[in-house]
């Protein structure tokens, strides 16, 4: 067993090691081994891909690992598109599939420890808020010898063990049975080893005679350095033990348990600070709402979609209606009651909001506006809305007497509101989930009892039609009431 490296400093700084690989495959085409070589580069996406080359510049450019799976039938295709000597890089799991194609010559086989689908990029990019269109250049083993990426705005260099963490998450479940780890099939079995050196085994004489082609510098490693070098795979490959706590507590567990304990502190203060505020201004609603990320991602619950359509039944809306939809967030009441909308107008104190809003009224052609809710009152003029959606908004509000008043002087009379709200035993959950980062925050909040909402309607010339309570989560922990009211006065 040998460790060794490159003598061509820039293949050095490309590849993931020591540039191994690269050399051996340059050599292999220089002295005319093989016709071409078959790699693994990015595409124009930056998503990995199988690429016949016959260059030296094409298999530099292709160097570094690529920890995403991919396509086997793609790979067999390709190789059968040709009939020239090829040599070809691979992973434990497709040697012996490449081992009965005729014109494969010779095989470089990697250690692999584990896999994951591209899904664990595209995640990752997502989190650091890159846009694929934006990227310029984007590698695994970068700089830091982790997942890099530079866009047109900022660099971004992460040590390896953040893109490992993904594992967690997404490795494959034929990774997670895989036993296969350092290629022992192969012509010659290369892996990680200290920084900048490839670990290298020739298993053949074919892999014998590509070390000799290649311009790297070696020397000899000990068995015992090479375990204790990879105990960790070794041990998770051979004798399973970090799989049996996967398969017993499910991949997704360790990372969902991270999840709940991280930022735990602050985001309980910030849930005692929002409950214990008395007063708040629509403002403070509107920043609070704007820092809430992919609120329509984590609402896609039909829990939060029975508001719209366990209430449609209860009311009318009569054609030609003109609707205000009152604290709207991203306009997905708009788009339920599309169907039975001429006119409304989405009001939300969320910039951010009123801008996914305005975007789906447009999607939707629906013949509807935003308003940016700053203050009272609201700057449409009394009387001339003939319905209004009030989705789980009252609890929202600090001056519910003010806010409800409002209402009044907007809706024509006899005109009608359809009102949700939460019921009070929602508030710890509200708590829970927030704190354990399962939910995002509901914000500033104060929950009303059915005897309060029912005396403010009144007392501010709302007559109340109908009336329901609906248990919308197991356990009947929460419940929604929904009123039906009309402008008495
Ligand atoms: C998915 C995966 C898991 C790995 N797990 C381990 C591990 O647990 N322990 C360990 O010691 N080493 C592991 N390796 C190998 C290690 O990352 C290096 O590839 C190896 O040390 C060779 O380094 P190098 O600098 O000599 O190669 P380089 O000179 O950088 O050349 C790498 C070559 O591999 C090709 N390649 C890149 N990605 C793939 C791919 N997915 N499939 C086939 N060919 C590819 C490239 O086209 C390039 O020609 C893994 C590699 C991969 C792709
Ligand atoms: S862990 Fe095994 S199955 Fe997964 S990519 Fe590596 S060799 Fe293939």
């Amino acid at each position: 067993m040998k460790i060794g490296y490159s003598n061509n400093k820039e293949i050095r700084e490309r590849s993931s090691s020591g540039g191994v690989v690269t050399s051996l495959l340059i050599g292999a085409l220089e002295n005319n081994l093989v016709d071409k070589i078959v790699v693994v580069d990015l595409d124009e996406n930056f998503k990995p891909k199988y690429k016949l080359v016959s260059t030296k510049e094409e298999i530099i450019q292709a160097a570094g690992s690529k920890y995403s799976l991919m396509n086997m039938i793609e790979l067999v295709r390709l190789i059968k598109s040709t009939k020239e000597r090829l040599a070809i890089v691979c992973l434990p799991c497709h040697i012996r599939l490449l081992r009965r194609l005729e014109n494969v010559k010779y095989i470089i086989g990697l250690f692999c420890g584990y896999n994951m689908p591209y899904e664990a990029t595209e995640f990752l990019l997502k989190k650091l808020k890159i846009k694929k269109d934006d990227i310029i250049e984007m590698s695994y083993r970068g700089k830091n010898n982790g997942f890099s990426v530079i866009t047109k705005t900022k660099e971004i260099h992460l040590p390896k063990y953040y893109y490992d963490f993904l594992n967690l998450m997404f490795v494959s479940e034929g990774c997670l049975k895989c036993k296969k780890f350092m290629n022992e099939e192969a012509d010659i079995s290369v892996g990680d080893c200290y920084e900048n050196y490839t670990l290298i085994t020739s298993r053949t004489s074919l892999g014998k005679e590509l070390l000799n082609c290649a311009d790297i510098t070696t020397k000899s490693i000990t068995e015992e350095e090479v375990f204790r070098l990879h105990k960790h795979n070794i041990n998770h490959k051979k004798f399973g033990f970090s799989r049996s706590i996967l398969k017993v507590f499910g991949r997704y567990f360790p990372v969902k348990f991270l999840g709940w304990l991280c930022g735990i502190r602050k985001r309980f203060k910030d849930e005692l600070y929002y409950c214990k505020t008395k007063e708040w201004s629509y403002e403070d609603v509107g920043r609070f709402w704007d820092t809430v990320e992919e609120y329509d991602k984590f609402n896609e619950i039909s829990a939060h979609n029975k508001r719209f359509s366990g209430t449609q039944d209860m009311i009318i809306i009569p054609e030609n209606s003109k609707i205000l939809d009152i604290d709207c967030r991203t306009g997905d009441g708009a788009v339920f009651f599309k169907d039975k909308i001429k006119r409304i107008i989405c009001i939300s104190p969320s910039e951010n909001f009123l801008k996914i809003c305005e975007r789906r009224l447009k999607d939707n052609n629906i013949n509807g506006k935003t308003l940016l809710l700053k203050e009272i009152p609201i700057y449409y003029e009394a009387g001339c809305f003939d319905i209004i959606f009030c989705f789980e908004t009252l609890e929202h509000i600090s001056n519910h007497n003010e806010f409800l008043n409002e209402l009044n002087r907007l809706l024509k009379l006899k005109g009608k509101m359809l009102l949700t709200t939460p019921s009070k035993l929602w508030s710890i959950v509200h708590f829970l989930v927030a704190v354990f980062n399962i939910h995002h925050s509901e914000g500033y909040r104060r929950f009303l009892s059915k005897k309060e909402i029912r005396s403010l309607l009144n007392n501010n010339g709302f007559k109340i039609l109908k009336e329901k309570t609906s248990v919308y989560l197991p356990f009947g922990l929460g419940l929604r009431r929904t009123f039906i009211c009309e402008k008495e006065y």
